[in-house]
């Protein structure tokens, strides 16, 4: 989902109540931050809930918790035609958002509203934005000019220039109680699966679990976790793991070993969460080697998802490549 489609008029998710009640009465009282940086693991509701501020902060009569969707106001953000809301976000996914798109947020921000009220934006995933652009955009932070807020989301702050990130307010968003998104997730996820399972496999992350639910995701995840134990057991070679995993979407794929990896570290220091049979196996393996070599992995993939997401362009296949062929020497390393 883009922030373009996204639908106007929703309601925050059940896990984002305490967040949307502090946006409200920071709104409320006129003293919402002119930055804010929605941070946190993907698949939460980051960017729903920047929209939803958005919405909020743009619906003239201000009076009702959401937008009232009647107001002029209202109509145009519906229609996708507010000339006082930009929505920023990369041409496609896992592209870099470049210094044009930055240049004409500050031109933007740098204008009177056209309505007479509010500018906002709203820039998805700030960790897109190049080196140049980001500091193309530092100016507007620094000097915002009239009642105009920038809403940056990031799945990544540590990929969001550190200059960026102190001029704005963080809003983290940590993973919600498994209690709050159940009810929410059971109803989408019908009988292919167990709903406390499929959020487990979603690292916790409830739109990241309903992402699993679409097309083949929840066989390629499967593959995935079979593809890291042959390769730990000599079933198969790192280079041949490396072409499978070229074939699928890279980010989604790292982004799945970390969570899986997440869970390993937790199994392994502290005997948690080894009730599924995809943890069992490294257990197992890895029970006496030493977990600082599993973290320093984990961060390595963290640092391969960023160069897929950040638009850096990296070679895949090279990268996918070292990434098995590190496994590999990690799982050895770790028998040992
Ligand atoms: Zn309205």
């Amino acid at each position: 989902m883009t922030l373009t489609e996204t639908e106007f008029g929703l309601s925050p998710y059940p896990w984002q109540g305490e967040h949307w009640q502090g946006l409200c009465t920071a709104i409320a009282q006129a003293r919402l931050p002119h930055g804010l940086l929605f941070s946190g693991i993907a698949g939460v509701g980051k960017a729903h809930l920047a929209l939803l501020v958005a919405h909020k902060l743009m619906c003239t009569p201000a009076n009702s918790e959401l937008a009232c969707g009647r107001c002029k106001s209202c109509q145009l953000v519906k229609a996708g035609s507010h000339p006082d809301l930009m929505l920023i976000e990369p041409e496609a996914p896992g592209k870099a958002i470049k210094i044009d798109a930055v240049r004409r947020v500050t031109e933007f921000l740098a204008k009177t509203a056209q309505q007479g009220g509010r500018k906002v934006v709203v820039l998805a995933p700030a960790e897109a934005m190049t080196t140049a652009a980001a500091n193309a955009l530092l100016k507007s932070l620094e000097e915002p000019a009239g009642d105009a807020y920038l809403l940056l989301v990031s799945h990544q702050a540590s990929g969001v220039l550190s200059t960026i990130r102190s001029r704005c307010r963080l809003l983290s968003f940590g993973q919600p109680p498994a209690q709050q998104v159940l009810p929410w997730l059971t109803p989408l996820v019908g009988n292919r699966i167990a709903p406390e399972l499929l959020l487990d496999m979603a690292g916790g992350a409830p739109l990241a679990a309903t992402d699993l639910l679409e097309g083949d995701c929840l066989e390629n995840h499967q593959g995935l976790m079979k593809g890291l134990e042959a390769l730990a057991l000599g079933q198969m070679g790192p280079l041949e793991l490396a072409a499978q995993w070229l074939a699928q979407d890279h980010q989604q794929l790292l982004g799945w070993v970390q969570v899986w990896l997440s869970r390993l570290l937790r199994a392994l220091q502290w005997g948690a969460g080894g009730e599924h049979e995809n943890l069992t196996w490294a257990q197992r393996l890895m029970g006496r080697g030493d977990p600082a070599i599993l973290h320093r992995y984990y961060e390595k993939v963290g640092r391969a998802r960023l160069a897929f997401s950040s638009g850096a362009n990296p070679n895949a296949q090279l990268l996918l490549e070292e990434l098995a062929l590190d496994w590999q020497a990690l799982c050895r390393a770790m028998a040992k």
